[in-house]
C-alpha cells in the first residue's frame, strides 16, 4: 500500500513534467489577461472634470472626497476641487463612474496597490489623474479665467447703470409734469382777481 503511493507520487510529477500543463501563474512578472469589464483603479481626467462632486455623493461607501488640485482646468473647475479615493474602503462598484457628468471618470485596467500604512492606499488626482495640464498650461487658463471674468464684471456693471437711468426717467418726467401744473395754477390764480375787478 505504502509502497503504491510512493509510486503515485513520484509518477504524477514525472508525468506534467512532460506535458504543458499551467501549474501557477507566474505573476507578479506575468499578469495575466483581464477580462474587458474589469473594473480597476480609477482613472480621472483632470482636464475635464469640473469638480461637481457627484461622485462623491453618489458613492454608497463615502470614499471619495474632493480636495485641491491645482493641474485641472480654472475655466471648468472653479474651485479646483478633484475627487481623492479611499481604497480601502472602494468596492468597485463604478457607481461614481456611471454618475459623473462629464465622463472624465473611469474604471482603469491597473488592479495592483500595497503600501506600508493604511494612508497609503488613499488615492488623491495627483495619483489618479491620467490627464493634466502642465503648469503653464493652468497659468495660461486662469489668466483667461480672469479676463472673462473681468468682462463678465464690466457687463454687469454697464447693465445696472442702464437699469438706474431706466428707473430715474420716469421721476424726472414726473417732476416735469409737476412743475407745469403748479405753473398753470399760479396762472390761474393770477387771472382770476384781473377778471373780479374788471366786474
Ligand atoms: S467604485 Fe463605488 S465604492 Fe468605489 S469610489 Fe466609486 S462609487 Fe465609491
Ligand atoms: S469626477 Fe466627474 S462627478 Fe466627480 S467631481 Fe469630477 S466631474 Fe464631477
Amino acid at each position: 500500500m505504502l509502497k503504491r503511493k510512493m509510486i503515485k507520487n513520484f509518477s504524477w510529477p514525472l508525468k506534467i513534467a512532460t506535458q504543458e500543463i499551467e501549474i501557477t501563474r507566474l505573476y507578479p512578472e506575468k499578469m495575466m489577461e483581464l477580462p474587458a469589464a474589469e473594473r480597476g483603479i480609477h482613472e480621472l481626467d483632470a482636464t475635464i472634470c469640473i469638480g461637481c462632486g457627484t461622485c462623491a455623493r453618489i458613492c454608497p461607501n463615502s470614499c471619495i472626497e474632493m480636495v485641491h488640485y491645482k493641474f485641472g482646468s480654472p475655466l471648468k473647475n472653479k474651485k479646483m476641487q478633484f475627487p481623492q479615493i479611499d481604497f480601502g474602503r472602494c468596492m468597485f462598484c463604478g457607481l461614481c463612474v456611471d454618475e459623473c457628468p462629464v465622463e472624465c471618470l473611469k474604471m482603469g485596467k491597473k488592479v495592483i496597490m500595497a503600501g506600508w500604512e493604511r494612508k497609503d492606499i488613499v488615492k488623491g488626482p495627483d495619483f489618479l489623474a491620467t490627464k493634466k495640464f502642465s503648469a503653464k498650461e493652468v497659468a495660461d487658463l486662469e489668466a483667461e479665467a480672469k479676463r472673462i471674468a473681468a468682462e463678465k464684471a464690466a457687463a454687469k456693471k454697464a447693465a445696472d447703470a442702464k437699469k438706474a437711468a431706466v428707473a430715474k426717467k420716469p421721476g424726472k418726467e414726473g417732476e416735469a409734469a409737476a412743475n407745469g401744473a403748479a405753473k398753470k395754477k399760479a396762472a390761474a390764480a393770477e387771472a382770476k382777481p384781473k377778471e373780479g375787478g374788471a366786474a
